[in-house]
């Protein structure tokens, strides 16, 4: 038995299939150094004889002890293309020019004389720590903490964040903290004690249009473009129902992107939302756009309205390798007898988020048998899935609805399991499927009513995106 272990590997050469052609290695490494150095995705690696490797998962009573010959790897798939669709700023670096905001937002609360000091956070750092280290009052941030929706905003530091604090003799006066690159929190000294409000930022932003041709990888086009890697990483995250950004990839397929850019006194804070995206795949055009409905849940749409989603996740966890694939006439190597494997088996480190494959409301959360700690999801059109043998579990309870994306627990080898991982089970009206190979369903498409609204936004955009490709036409004829 194998479980997880072992450092970082380095050689990233070695991290492509066994199996793969051999052009297939340049794109798979590339991509992945281009993802695991600028986002620091350092899930270790298992090094050692992975061909004859094998893992044994003594786990599930019903399901049979296995120990499987791992003959291929599936090696990490970045984090981010797993994870839902970029909704949020998650994947955007934090802004680099914060001292502009602070200025508007200190000419807003009062007695802009008293000296302030810049609080720079550093990893582990409280805000009571921060007060302790510089002398500033704790009744007065016990009373800050106490302001209504103000703790949410204080509790959580990102190391490099910085707070200003306005103070007397250590007495506050104002206190001012980023809450994004949108929004200032701003508190101050009242007669009764402290008043916080939230102070919107100015924003400029500006569209701009990156296109690239893949010569030797996604991520030396992108940067040739004048991407970052996080707006590549989300660019490909769109389209990762689609394509395969680890083996499809070939030279010569080429990308659009239009996105936006956030600006404050004409000097860049980073990246705002992609708008649309085309990527051209071994000849096959794959066209999004991004469309907020009423409720103002944003997703990405092709051209006819579809969801560029999956109902489901793929896999479920950020997984470094399937160490056990779904099999019902797995001949068990020791036992010599034939019993089936109705899951797949991701090996992860313990702790490893495990995410919902889909919407959906928790029907089982805790101990059972062979599974240990186990989540079981009922979702739309009689499908149930289940994941086994976590570590623990997240504030998701039975009853809970849960959307795909949010984290339900972490891995771990509870229950009948040797090594950290986790066993997935996909299941419509009972009956296991492979999850591996299962058809999905689609993600909902713009609803009926939306469609006229969602086609005028959006025909601009096509329209650009047609544009790039004649000039593109245009000077490559030229060139010839
Ligand atoms: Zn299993």
């Amino acid at each position: 038995m194998k479980p997880y272990k072992g450092g970082v590997r380095h050689d990233y050469k070695d991290l492509v299939f066994a199996s793969s052609a051999p052009r297939r290695e340049r794109h798979w490494s590339l991509f992945a150094l281009g993802i695991a150095l600028p986002i620091a995705f350092v899930t270790p690696l298992t090094i050692g004889r992975w061909g004859d490797d094998a893992y044994s998962t003594a786990h599930d009573p019903h399901l049979a002890d296995i120990v499987v010959n791992v003959s291929r790897r599936l090696a990490d798939v970045p984090s981010a293309l797993s994870a839902p669709l970029a909704d949020s700023a998650e994947l955007l670096p934090l802004p680099e020019n914060p001292a502009a905001r602070f200025a508007e937002a200190r000419a807003l609360v009062a007695d802009a004389t008293a000296p302030m000091l810049e609080l720079v956070v550093k990893p582990g750092d409280t805000l009571e720590r921060l007060f302790r280290r510089h002398g500033l009052s704790l009744t007065d941030l016990a009373s800050i903490a106490k302001l209504k929706d103000v703790a949410e905003h204080i509790k959580l530091l990102r190391p490099g964040d910085t707070i200003r604090v306005a103070h007397r003799d250590g007495q506050v006066l104002s206190l001012l903290r980023e809450i994004d690159r949108f929004r200032m929190l701003a508190i101050q000294r009242v007669e009764s004690g402290f008043d916080a409000k939230t102070i919107d930022l100015p924003i400029e932003i500006k569209e701009r249009v990156a296109h690239g041709e893949i010569r030797s990888s996604l991520f030396e086009a992108a940067t040739a473009a004048g991407m970052s890697d996080a707006l590549t990483m989300s660019m490909a995250g769109i389209f990762r129902w689609d394509i395969d950004f680890i083996q499809d990839v070939r030279a010569g397929d080429s990308f659009t992107v239009i996105y936006e850019e956030h600006y404050r006194d004409g000097v860049k804070l980073g990246d705002g939302e992609i708008v649309a995206a085309e990527f051209v795949n071994r000849g096959t055009v794959y066209r999004a756009a991004r469309y907020t409905d009423e409720s103002g849940r944003s997703d990405y749409f092709t051209p006819d309205g579809r969801s560029v989603r999956k109902a489901f996740l793929r896999a479920p966890v950020d997984f470094t390798r399937i160490s056990s694939n779904f099999d019902l006439k797995r001949r068990h190597p020791v036992l010599n007898t034939i019993r089936a494997h109705r899951g797949v088996d991701y090996a992860a480190p313990t702790g490893t988020p495990v995410r919902a494959a889909g919407d959906g409301k928790i029907t089982f959360r805790g101990k059972n048998g062979g599974y240990g700690n186990v989540v079981m999801i009922e979702h739309g059109g009689n499908i149930t899935t289940v994941y086994a043998h976590l570590s623990r579990f997240s504030q998701h309870k039975v009853g809970s609805r849960v959307k795909q994306g949010d984290v339900i627990g972490y891995v771990g080898a509870t229950g009948l399991a040797t090594g950290p991982h986790l066993h997935y089970e996909y299941r419509v009206n009972g009956v296991h499927q492979n999850p591996r190979t299962v058809p999905l369903p689609p993600a909902d498409p713009v609803p009926p009513s939306a469609l006229a609204d969602f086609k005028a936004r959006t025909e601009p955009l096509w329209e650009r995106l047609d544009r790039v490709q004649s000039e593109r036409f245009a000077s490559a004829a030229a060139a010839n």
